[in-house]
């Protein structure tokens, strides 16, 4: 067949490269410069000012009181990982991180404090 030789080149191309997938998960690729995984939240840091709820865009982080502190929980279910609540703080107390890994059974699962 006529497409058979034009596909037979190219494959025999590839075998000699290295292959572009990796056998996840026991292999891991690495996430490039700025990537946005799991927050990070630091508390030490944080003075209670509301900046990252109120700029959240999905409603993901929200302010509670604890031990008489205002301070913010980011349900990872709902978090769209634009990083604006991190852009938004003042003091630095937010970081996205490179986790990526947060397959979980139920909603509700993966809340950051
Ligand atoms: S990364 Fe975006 S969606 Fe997630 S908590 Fe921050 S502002 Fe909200
Ligand atoms: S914006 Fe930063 S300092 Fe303000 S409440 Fe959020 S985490 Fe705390």
């Amino acid at each position: 067949m006529k497409t058979t030789g034009v596909m037979i080149p190219t494959l025999l191309g590839r075998i000699s490269k290295k292959p572009v997938t990796v056998l996840y998960p026991f292999e891991k690729l690495e996430v490039p410069p700025g990537f946005r995984g799991k927050i990070k939240f630091h508390l030490d840091k944080c003075i209670g000012c509301g900046m990252c709820a109120k700029d959240c865009v999905s409603a993901a982080c929200i302010m509670i009181e604890k031990d008489d502190k205002k301070r913010p929980i980011f349900d990872m279910d709902k978090c769209t990982f634009c990083g604006q609540c991190e852009e938004s703080c003042p003091k630095d107390a937010i970081e996205m991180t490179e986790e990526y890994e947060l397959a979980h059974l139920n909603r509700g699962e993966v809340i950051v404090e």
